[in-house]
């Protein structure tokens, strides 16, 4: 156990807060001795993957587990489907690349996602018309609490548009040691999202495969993403916004090129739209500011703090608010 550790290196904004003590986890078991152990009864534990969706705003005065909880193990396999057991301190893209490796398909629209497996379930993550509930059979976690381990239905889990029961009713509860997941061995390709099409037709001679269209969200994540090797972000700040079919059409009037994806229940209105038409694309503020491509990004230049880009997420926040009356959601979660 390290203490006074600078989460730096652990999270992709590159935010430079310390943790007051810092620990890597690496069995399901090591997690449930230090859950147990008195010494750590009260402490604030923070179980952290990738660090690729958290904002830290200010030291954590706790105790920070490095996941590291590994192992792809098959359960159960037929012509049709195989299931896996993936240790929650896997790499999410990784494991992805496992899968269009072994020709098992469902995950492969969410290459290149950054953090671990055992976050992925935390806030359902999704890209390119995929999200990982659709392939998730079980999630095993560990309570805070007394250490045991409860084993989570897909309906339980009650996932939701970058929600789960872990990430509200139960936040801070569980620690998600392994995820169940069940792939497909007859690949039910879903390449009508964005540019997937586009990019498969640069190449009319290959054939539609699991890794061709790995490769195809790969090179148009790489275009239109930061990479967090290079600037400090986390991905989209913040939820695409879902309203009424009534506010839709009122705001239509006002702003007639406003994008929007009918839902059933109402219309999704990409953030990214709003948070640019609302003039801040490229926004920079010393070392922090939103990216210049891609406005649903936030961005650490180098030396920026937490509390600075939380200011800034809050005065874009409010300014969507003022010009649409819409409220956006974090998808990062503060720390
Ligand atoms: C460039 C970039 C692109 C991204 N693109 C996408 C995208 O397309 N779609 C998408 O959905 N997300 C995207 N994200 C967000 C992020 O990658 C995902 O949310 C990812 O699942 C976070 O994993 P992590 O291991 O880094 O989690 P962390 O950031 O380490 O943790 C996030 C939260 O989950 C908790 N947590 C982590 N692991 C566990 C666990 N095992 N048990 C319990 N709680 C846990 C943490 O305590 C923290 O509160 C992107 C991020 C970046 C930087």
């Amino acid at each position: 156990m390290l203490s006074d550790v600078s989460l730096q290196a652990y999270n992709t904004f590159g935010i430079d807060v310390k943790s007051e003590y810092f620990m890597k986890i690496d069995s399901e078991q090591g997690l449930r001795n230090i859950i147990l152990d008195d010494r750590w009864k009260e402490v604030n534990i923070l179980l952290l993957g990738g660090g690729s969706n958290v904002l830290f705003t200010q030291n954590f005065a706790g105790l920070v587990l490095l996941n590291q909880i590994r192992g792809i193990a098959i359960t159960k396999d037929n012509d049709r489907e195989v299931h896996l057991r993936v240790g929650a301190g896997e790499g999410w893209h990784a494991f992805v690349q496992y899968c269009v490796d072994h020709n098992y398909a469902g995950v492969e629209n969410l290459s290149l996602i950054p953090g671990t497996v055992g976050a992925a379930p935390m806030q359902n993550i999704g890209a390119y018309g995929v999200e990982v509930k659709d392939v998730i059979e079980t999630v095993e976690a560990i309570s805070r609490s007394d250490g045991q381990l409860r084993i989570f239905s897909a309906a339980e889990c009650q996932f939701g548009y970058r929600e789960s029961i872990f990430k509200q009713r139960l936040k801070g509860k569980y620690f998600i040691t392994a995820v169940n997941f069940r792939l497909s061995k007859q690949p039910d390709f879903n390449i009508s999202y964005g540019d997937i099409q586009k990019v498969l037709d640069e190449k009319p001679h290959e054939s539609l495969s699991l890794r061709a269209v790995s490769e195809a969200v790969i090179k148009i994540r790489q275009s239109k993403l930061p990479d967090p090797a290079k600037i400090g972000n986390a991905g989209s700040f913040f939820k695409n916004p879902e309203i009424t079919l009534d506010h839709f059409h009122k705001l239509k009037l006002n702003y007639p090129t406003m994008p929007g994806y009918p839902t059933g229940l109402g219309m999704k209105v990409p953030a990214g739209w709003l948070i640019e038409q609302a003039g801040w694309k490229g926004y920079r503020e010393g070392s922090i500011g939103v990216h210049d491509r891609q406005a649903l990004v936030l961005v650490n230049y180098g030396g920026g703090a937490g509390e600075d880009i939380k200011s800034l997420a809050f005065r874009i926040q409010k300014s969507v608010q003022d010009r649409y009356q819409i409220l956006l959601s974090p998808e990062v979660n503060f720390i």
